[in-house]
């Protein structure tokens, strides 16, 4: 948009006076930042409601991304820059003696996320509106995010993070558009007079749905799509007789969307997970129909007017809610509802790991949603009906979506949808020759392979601003939404002005960030050394053990030898365990543990130093990756389905240390192997493991002597106070078979190690090898992933900007 300094202080000013009454030097960060969102919404609005006015006009297919989770981060400066306006408004607040700096740090991360799942959701939403394609996110509003992780004498705290306190500036609740989604009742079919069966309900709960929308604004291109995230509420009541009952219910139905992640390890509390699945998926779909007639279009185009997208199975109920509508209130019959219901839907797998396939008892099922239940049966009585008689019993068994007391919700996504996708080319081969084979041997051509994606507005232009200047300098600004465009930058491979121009900012970042842990741990760091970052979930398989077990080798190496050559690193983890994870807890510990010896020891001077930050998040990760050297993407072989840290840090020239694992198996071919650092396992040679049975970690133990000795310490007092963690987890790796073969890849990862330090060694070297993965990043700019989403799966335009 077009914005004069001048028209946007006095359009600031006047905001202030009539939201707070208020002039600028009275009024306090919070207010100015309040301020600055209200006129943001406000330049965005007009082109919020005409991008709605032409989809209706157009009548154009409209993809629903449907996401239990949406990991955003703090948006003020994303909907700046998508505006155009970043500039601008910096440098008209500092006029009026504001720092835009501190505006952003008001905003609170809205943590409504885990990890990589979430993070690409947002990444989507952020590249369908610029890729201009008609697409809408829907979730639910959780009043609490991701718990706020605090580290208490190294162990990890849960606290709540209610980053609703002081409102969210970005939504505008919708109540005119509230839906009723019900739970629990009776249901029976009976006879209408016009020979329908419809279903009836007794004792159904009802519950409000009430949606919030925000602005998803596109890159300088005035579309302006919506993100509608779903708040539970009780209906309003006629006759409140009983307060008590009242509040207790109201208590009970608000509930629905408190917390991202219910404790898992009760009844109750998978039920609340139950119970947040369908009611965003049912509000969602309902919300869809709703909007759906106003073109009077009969049912049977509805997949010509929309598509909606399952990310992971946690909305697989999207399948028989759809069904549920088209047969009882539109009064389909069963074929026909079964093939619009198949056209509109596709599914992302996300993940091989078993227990992440979710499956939900039979009892809780059809007591929750008896009439969901219902139709669920006869969608499974149909498949093995239909399939049993092309397929073999067997894998008739195993694809059948009730199986053993449960329903597998990943059944019920792949059956009930006209796409699957990996998220890689090597998680989808997986998919397809080893996890779903059976699916695949049924359903050939719905498999196919969306490689993950970011987006380079948010990691790299705005968390990276040094980097994008020179970028800009060099190759112009093209890149900005063609990102391979970035390739241009190999022409400068050989130039040594271009090579210390990005050591220069590098450091510049490290700089910063060892500020940053200064002030905000106490802790020194240098920003000579090479800052190495694991930064992702903690999980066995990502394997965040085997980092420290090649640190601790690196500890005793100086230990023995002070004057060991080798270059000063700082290692930086950022990382939250689930909840009930004993074991990543435990990893935590001792890595927070082996931190606080390794730092306090001066006789290796400084050699080392461990960063484990505390509550990482979005905003962490824009600290992070612009200043980190090494980027580890160390999980075992075929467990990591995708990875997408590995692409954000590429993009800010790390220089990747990885498994041919998930992406990084694309990354590597698009870098070349002289410009990555490989090791490990490849996927084949774990299966064969798994195969034959013949991994026994205990030898690797007793024959490698620099192994031996980390091991040991973590048992015989060399890290204080670890006993009871120390103990199980060396039990882990030594006598109960170490899972996720940390032992098995030690070796190699200490020699790619060693690689990386003497490549260091070589700063031109280094650079070069770090231009050349910024140069290769494009491909993995998320913009491209969701248009080839729109044109492959979901049959909607885009605006491609693919070359
Ligand atoms: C990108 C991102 C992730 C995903 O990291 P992986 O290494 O791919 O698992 C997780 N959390 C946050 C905050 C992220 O930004």
């Amino acid at each position: 948009m077009d914005l004069s300094k001048r028209k946007f202080k006095d359009d600031f000013k006047k905001m202030l006076t009539e939201v707070y009454s208020m002039d600028i030097t009275e009024s306090e960060l919070t207010e100015q930042f309040f301020t600055l969102g209200n006129l943001i919404r406000s330049y965005s609005s007009k082109n919020w409601s005409r991008t709605n006015q032409h989809y209706s006009e157009k009548k154009e297919k409209q993809v629903y991304y449907f996401s239990m989770e949406f990991l955003l981060g703090r948006m003020l400066k994303s909907n700046l820059l998508n505006l155009g306006i970043l500039d601008t408004v910096r440098s008209a607040l500092q006029d009026l003696g504001i720092d835009l700096e501190e505006l952003v740090q008001i905003e609170p991360d809205p943590g409504l996320g885990n990890g990589g799942l979430g993070r690409l959701a947002a990444c989507f939403i952020d590249s369908m509106a610029t890729s201009e394609i008609p697409a809408h996110g829907n979730g639910i509003r959780f009043k609490y995010g991701l718990f706020k992780q605090k580290f208490v004498n190294g162990y990890q705290v849960e606290l709540p993070e209610n980053w609703l306190q002081n409102g969210n500036v970005w939504e505008t609740r919708k109540m005119h558009a509230a839906v009723t989604v019900r739970f629990y009742g009776k249901v029976w079919l009976q006879q209408t007079d016009k020979g329908f069966l419809t279903p009836h309900y007794e004792g159904a709960q009802e519950v409000l749905a009430v949606p919030y929308d925000s602005a998803v604004i596109g890159y300088k291109n005035n579309v302006v799509n919506t993100l509608r995230l779903w708040s539970a509420e009780l209906p309003p009541q006629d006759d409140i007789s009983d307060y008590w009952a009242y509040i207790h219910q109201r208590n009970q139905i608000e509930s629905i969307s408190e917390v991202l992640y219910p404790d898992d390890s009760t009844y109750e509390g998978r039920l609340l997970r139950l119970k947040q699945e369908y009611f965003f998926v049912s509000a969602g779909i309902q919300s869809i129909i709703r909007h759906f007639k106003k073109m009077h279009l009969h049912m049977n185009h509805l997949a010509e007017k929309v598509a909606i997208h399952i990310n992971d199975t946690h909305p697989a109920l999207c399948v028989p809610e759809l069904m549920r509508i088209l047969l009882d209130e539109e009064h389909m019959d069963w074929e026909h509802a079964w093939n619009v219901t198949v056209n509109v839907m596709s599914y992302t797998n996300h993940t091989i790991m078993s227990e992440a396939l979710e499956k939900w008892p039979i009892d809780m099922i059809s007591s929750l949603l008896p009439r969901i239940y219902q139709v669920i049966c006869e969608i499974d009585r149909r498949y093995t009906m239909k399939m049993g008689t092309l397929f073999e019993p067997a894998i008739i068994d195993r694809t059948q979506i009730i199986e053993g007391g449960h329903v597998k919700m990943a059944h019920l996504a792949i059956i009930g949808s006209h796409s699957i996708n990996g998220v890689a080319q090597l998680h989808t081969t997986i998919l397809k020759e080893k996890v779903l084979h059976d699916f695949f041997l049924v359903y050939p051509s719905k498999f196919n392979n969306k490689t993950n994606g970011i987006t380079q507005r948010r990691w790299l232009m705005l968390a990276n601003e040094p980097l994008r200047d020179l970028i800009n300098r060099k190759i112009g600004n093209e890149w900005e939404t063609m990102p391979t465009e970035l390739k241009m930058l190999k022409a400068f491979r050989d130039d040594n002005e271009t090579l210390l121009e990005l050591a220069r900012i590098k450091h510049l970042n490290k700089e910063r960030f060892a500020d940053y842990v200064q002030e905000t741990m106490g802790l020194a760091i240098n920003p000579d050394a090479i800052f190495d970052v694991q930064i992702k979930r903690l999980h066995a398989y990502k394997r965040q053990l085997m980092n420290l077990l090649h640190i601790l080798s690196l500890y005793f190496k100086l230990k023995d030898n002070p004057a060991a050559d080798i270059q000063p690193r700082v290692f930086i983890f950022g990382a939250k365990a689930a909840p009930s994870y004993t074991y990543a807890k435990q990893i935590i510990k001792l890595i927070n543990t082996v931190a606080e010896l390794i730092n306090n020891d001066s006789s290796i001077e400084n050699k080392l130093k461990i960063v484990f930050v505390e509550n990482y998040g979005v905003s962490l990760a824009e600290k992070i990756i612009p200043a980190a050297d090494v980027s580890e993407q160390i999980s075992l072989a075929s467990k990591e389905a995708s990875g997408t840290s590995n692409m954000k840090l590429m993009l800010n020239g790390a220089i990747t240390l990885a498994t041919l694992d998930g992406a990084n198996v694309e990354i590597k071919e698009h870098v070349g192997s002289e410009n990555i650092v490989i090791f490990g396992l490849r996927e084949e040679e774990v299966y064969q493991y798994y195969h034959d049975g013949s991994y026994h970690s205990r030898s690797y133990y007793e024959n490698n002597p620099v192994l031996h000795r980390v091991l040991d310490a973590l048992i015989d007092g060399t890290i204080p106070g670890v006993v009871a963690e120390g103990h199980s987890i060396f039990d882990s790796l030594v006598q109960y078979g170490d899972e996720y073969f940390v032992l098995r890849d030690f070796d190699a990862y200490v020699a790619a190690q060693e690689r990386i330090d003497s490549l260091y060694r070589d700063m031109l070297k280094w650079q070069r090898m770090a231009l050349i993965n910024i140069a290769g990043a494009g491909i993995f700019s998320s913009d491209y992933t969701v248009q080839q989403y729109a044109n492959q799966i979901w049959d909607v335009s885009s605006n491609a900007h693919l070359k």
